[in-house]
């Protein structure tokens, strides 16, 4: 028989009014996301309530309901995020993070994405270029929730014959790349020249193309090293916003408020 009580730890990545005085709390566990009601929580007085901010990783004791959400019966935050609560543009990037794990998972159990999301917000709180920790974090995401952008070799096919050319961009290279979020992957210059055309298909230049490699196998505390221009971070920008909502086949509402993100809306 399971017992009633059990204590978890989680990160809030989401809270709505529910009730005269209540919250439901979305909250990320390493046994996977979970909606838990968090009782009196709009109540002035609530000692819960300072413990469940947005972003905070909480201790919690929790009843089980059948048929119901599960209820918190106490919560103590381990790290409050106040950062992010307080800081417009790192909080907005905080909520696309926060997003995109409730738009790619449901409830399975995910360890890994539970480390990935307590230590980007951690370092979100202090990063130089939260823009380039975020990029570095979308590649990470999109890897666990089963979508791993093809960065390094061509996706293109040639009447179902996959093209797999080695992509070495060079900043002295001619002709652009391409990216096509349907075959998953980027395009070498010859198969985006036979396709530039289809639905999805977008040019891609040698330098963002390097910027990719350089972001799905490097580490974060590596890549901040090098210089990120401002042309490579709203060209990235732009590419993600573009593969990631293929992949969702929506778009996220935060995507719209960062920087970078407003320009070239594709219909
Ligand atoms: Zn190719």
């Amino acid at each position: 028989m399971r017992s009633r009580l059990y204590q978890t730890v989680g990160i809030i990545l989401g809270r709505r009014d529910y009730g005269e005085a209540d919250r439901v709390v979305i909250c990320l566990t390493p046994q996977g996301r979970v909606d838990l009601l968090a009782k009196g929580t709009r109540k002035p007085r609530s000692r819960k309530t300072g413990h469940l901010e947005l972003f905070a990783r909480t201790k919690m004791l929790v009843s089980r309901v059948e048929h119901s959400w599960d209820i918190i019966s106490q919560a103590e935050a381990e790290v409050l995020r106040p950062t992010l609560q307080d800081d417009l543009q790192r909080g907005t990037y905080a909520r696309y993070i926060a997003e995109l794990v409730t738009r790619f998972f449901e409830r399975e159990a995910n360890e890994a994405l539970y480390e990935l999301l307590d230590w980007t917000l951690s370092v979100l709180e202090q990063a130089d270029r939260p823009e380039l920790l975020v990029r570095w974090y979308e590649q990470r995401l999109l890897t666990l929730a089963g979508f791993r952008p093809e960065w390094h070799t061509c996706v293109g096919d040639d009447a179902g014959e996959l093209c797999g050319e080695a992509l070495r961009p060079r900043p002295s290279d001619r002709l652009g790349y391409g990216v096509d979020p349907e075959r998953g992957g980027a395009l070498c210059s010859a198969c985006f020249g036979a396709c530039r055309q289809l639905p999805g298909v977008r040019p891609l230049s040698p330098s963002a193309l390097s910027w990719l490699q350089a972001l799905q196998h490097r580490d974060y505390s590596d890549l901040k090293q090098f210089p990120f221009p401002e042309g490579a971070a709203a060209e990235l920008s732009r590419v993600m916003r573009h593969y990631i909502a293929y992949h969702l086949e929506y778009r996220p509402g935060s995507l719209r408020v960062i920087q970078g993100w407003t320009s070239e809306d594709p219909p």
